[in-house]
């Protein structure tokens, strides 16, 4: 017999485990499903922002391996490349301090483990693995097929990360807009250790159009870059090569000789992959949905807020589930996409101008910075920020003023 549930969630990622767990709670019968049983790896920095952690009311602790009050932000102080060859920055150095800590840093397969088991605990039922294939509809149903059987719903929720085979089964053709990232996970020696241990740190000027990190874990150092570019554009004269660029950022930093290295590479949405991120029982979340902040490239805190939000709105209308879609974009309408679209203005000023984003930085740095902290914190919005930019210098006001008229 076919199993049945009010709701599938496809993928334990921190989007999909968060959906579920609300959806339990509110007494919805809610199959969580992951290709991978967990834990498993994740390719990512690990690094959950205070917004992340306030929106959550799951306790993370045991999975944090390392709260941070101290952020650091160098800026330029290598040479940027690609388009902005030759461009030599100024160096400057920034460090924020506060407390509690504004970020911590946390391994996913633990992280998001701790998210799956409280929505197992509420009563969300877990299988995996069990990979999602395709999906049919029945009726006024929606049946969810994977390679261990098919389950019968009401609503389908891909949470299948950011080459989500739920969008591309339920239609939506477009694919959110990525870009790519590297992470290294390093064993150094503990002199090299302690020299990173204090902070979260994030270099601009060293990897064209992105930035580097080094993110320090318990016992070993989690470090990465990305850049805003795609691959593609790429060309013989201007090889984006971020590989390249990579090992370069570890040799500025003398991290090129580890006791052990683990590499991975993936890519992050910047973009939302269309309009409407739900349709006909179809709701998409986290990066499935693109929804990585195009300014900061985390994709955590989202991912949480808009699981958050598709559960709302399947328990707002589970009697009238034709109506979950408009809730549901009505919601994200009201808090996630504005602020992409802000980030997604400002984030050209950050990674495309080097010398533009240096002289700014010389002007504005300190002021910056505790604005960047408050947002990560979630104290304040990217758009409140901008609404009032004479607070945090008055070029960055003109150069915001500039951006929107284009
Ligand atoms: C190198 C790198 C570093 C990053 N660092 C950070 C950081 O420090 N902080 C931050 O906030 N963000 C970071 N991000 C972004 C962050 O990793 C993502 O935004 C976040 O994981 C999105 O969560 P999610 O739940 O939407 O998807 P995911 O975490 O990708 O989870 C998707 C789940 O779906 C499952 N799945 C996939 N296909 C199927 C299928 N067919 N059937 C069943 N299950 C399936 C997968 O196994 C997976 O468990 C980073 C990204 C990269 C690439």
């Amino acid at each position: 017999m076919q199993a049945r549930a009010d709701v599938a969630v496809v993928g334990a990622g921190p989007a999909g485990a968060t959906c579920a767990l609300d959806l339990a709670r509110a007494g919805l019968e809610v199959v969580l499903l992951d290709k991978t049983a967990p834990p498993r790896y994740k390719t990512c920095g690990g690094a959950i922002v205070g917004r992340a952690l306030e929106s959550l009311d799951v306790d993370v602790s045991p999975s944090v391996e390392r709260s941070l009050h101290r952020v650091e932000l160098s800026i330029g102080q290598g040479e940027g490349q690609g388009e902005g060859a030759g461009e030599r920055e100024t160096g400057l150095s920034f460090a924020v301090e506060r407390s509690p800590a504004p970020i911590v840093m946390t391994m996913r397969a633990s992280f998001d483990l701790r998210l799956v088991d409280a929505a197992r605990k509420a009563g969300a039922t877990l299988l995996a693995p069990s990979a999602f294939r395709n999906l049919r509809r029945a009726g006024s149903r929606l049946e969810v097929v994977t390679d261990q059987g098919g389950i019968s719903v009401t609503w389908v929720v891909g949470a299948d990360g950011v080459g989500s085979r739920v969008a591309r089964a339920a239609g939506w053709g477009s694919s959110p807009r990525t870009i790519p990232a590297i992470e290294s996970e390093l064993r150094v020696a503990p002199d090299v250790f302690d020299r990173f241990a204090g902070a979260a740190r994030f270099d601009f000027g060293l990897i064209p159009h992105g930035y580097g990190w080094v993110f320090p874990k318990r016992n070993h150092l989690s470090v990465g870059c990305l850049t805003t570019r795609r691959a593609g554009y790429e060309t013989e004269s201007r090889p984006l090569g971020l590989n390249r660029h990579f090992e370069g950022y570890l040799r500025a930093l003398g991290l090129d000789r580890p006791l052990e290295r683990e590499d991975h590479g993936f890519a992050i949405p910047i973009r939302p992959r269309d309009r409407r991120l739900a349709r006909d029982g179809v709701l998409l979340i986290g990066d499935a949905a693109g929804l990585g902040d195009p300014l900061t490239c985390e994709g955590i805190s989202n991912a949480i807020r808009s699981g958050q939000l598709a559960a709302r709105a399947m328990i707002e209308t589970r009697k009238a589930p034709h109506r979950t879609a408009k809730t549901y974009g009505d919601l994200l309408e009201e808090s996630i996409l504005p602020e992409l679209r802000w980030a997604r203005r400002l984030a050209p000023l950050l990674y495309d101008h080097p010398r533009l984003r240096g002289f700014v930085f010389g002007r504005a740095g300190p002021g910056l910075c505790e604005a960047f902290m408050d947002v990560f914190s979630g104290s304040r919005t990217v758009r409140g920020l901008l609404s009032r930019p004479a607070n945090y210098g008055r070029f960055l006001g003109a150069l915001v003023r500039s951006s929107a008229a284009t």
